[in-house]
């Protein structure tokens, strides 16, 4: 079955998307491959509108039929600078050289538009039928070590398992990891597998020693399952709670939000958690990545934290007090932990309760 609505005895889908398709999955994004010049067979396609072209990357978007498509040429890549991105070269070349280049014979299929044979060069199929994550070449991790992390994501998508060559091929590179490499690829992967919250992954990735990617220094299993903790309390950001509590985490490049959780994070460490007051102060208003962090340290603090203290909110305000007669001073917010200390005694304190408890405060009667 045809996703896009072109054809053309050189024109095939390309990696994940035919995988994907064997699989009966649906795919995140579709990959078309144009043996020779894409650019040029884009200008030749009558009713279609060229949208876009990346003369370097032999890249071009169309839109044909109301449906934008990319386009690739065919092409071959180069490390000449292992662990970066790499160089493209020859625009233009046979599908094979195209689909050498990949990371996993799984992710290294073709398949004709025009008359949906799957083109297999490496062995994929056979690979999808076997559950196996093969690299294409034993350079392959040296290359671009982001692919170790891309066979980790993999597994846990589809429950395959590297073949014991890739695996010794990936042991091998981890205890010699190039760090000079880039970041910002190790990041986009971690992202997308950490996303899938799998307490499975992050076992792997910490005891088969993929964190040493990032840093030099040994990290251990923390006695924690981040999966059920995120089920259940849901933070947007699931990926940074696996990897905020790496070492060296700050050599990825992070934004705004991210430093922020992992230096809540930090500071969380700096406290103490004596009584349900203490515990409340130092949490409230934290992130909530930063909480579920945190509890590698202290989780049943973080539990009762999240499970009963997180909603107790005070209902007085400012105003109440200054309906007292009280003046505005740093009175009101030791009037306020002495409220809140026996609210979270006792959630079930109502306002007008608060009010007797203000006013108990200030010694009105
Ligand atoms: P997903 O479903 O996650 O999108 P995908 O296999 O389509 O999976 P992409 O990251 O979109 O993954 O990459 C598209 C294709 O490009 C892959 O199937 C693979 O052939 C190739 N590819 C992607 N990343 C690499 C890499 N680091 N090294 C070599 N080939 C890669």
């Amino acid at each position: 079955m045809n996703i896009i609505n072109l054809q053309d005895k050189n024109l095939y889908y390309i990696g994940g998307v035919v995988r994907d398709k064997i699989l009966g999955l649906e795919s995140f994004d579709v990959d078309i491959t144009y043996e020779g010049n894409a650019i040029e067979f884009a200008k030749s396609i009558p009713d279609a509108k060229i949208i876009q072209i990346n003369e370097s990357f032999g890249t071009v978007r169309i839109n044909s039929d109301g449906k934008e498509i990319d386009i690739a040429s065919t092409r071959n890549e180069t490390y000449p600078q292992k662990g970066h991105l790499p160089v493209v070269e020859n625009i233009g070349c046979s599908l094979k050289k195209d689909v050498l280049r990949r990371d996993f014979t799984i992710n290294s299929l073709a398949q004709s538009t025009l008359t949906g044979e799957i083109i297999d060069y490496t062995g994929g199929l056979d690979d999808i039928k076997t559950k196996t994550l093969r690299v294409l070449h034993d350079e392959s991790f040296i290359d671009d070590p982001t692919r170790i992390v891309r066979c980790l994501k993999f597994s846990v998508r589809f429950g395959f398992e590297p073949d014991e060559h890739t695996k010794q091929l990936q042991d091998k590179y981890l205890q010699n990891v190039n760090y000079d490499m880039s970041y910002k690829r190790l990041k986009k992967e971690l992202i997308e597998t950490f996303n899938l919250n799998s307490q499975k992954a992050f076992e792997k990735f910490v005891t088969e020693k993929i964190y040493k990617l990032l840093t030099q220094a040994d990290f251990k299993l923390p006695d924690i399952n981040f999966e059920n903790l995120i089920k259940k309390y849901q933070p947007k950001n699931v990926w940074i709670i696996y990897a905020g509590i790496l070492p060296d985490i700050q050599k990825l490049p992070l934004t705004k939000t991210e430093k922020n959780i992992i230096d809540d994070f930090y500071s969380l460490r700096e406290k103490s958690y004596s009584n349900d007051f203490e515990i409340y102060k130092n949490f409230k208003g934290v992130n909530i990545e930063s909480i579920i962090m945190f509890a590698i340290y202290e989780k049943e603090i973080v539990e009762h934290y999240l499970d009963n203290l997180s909603q107790i909110e005070l209902a007085i305000s400012g105003n109440d007090l200054q309906e007292l007669g009280i003046e505005p001073s740093n009175k009101y917010q030791k009037c306020f932990d002495y409220v809140l200390k026996e609210k979270l005694n006792n959630p079930k304190t109502d306002k007008s309760a608060e009010i007797k408890l203000a006013k108990e405060y200030f010694g009105i009667i």
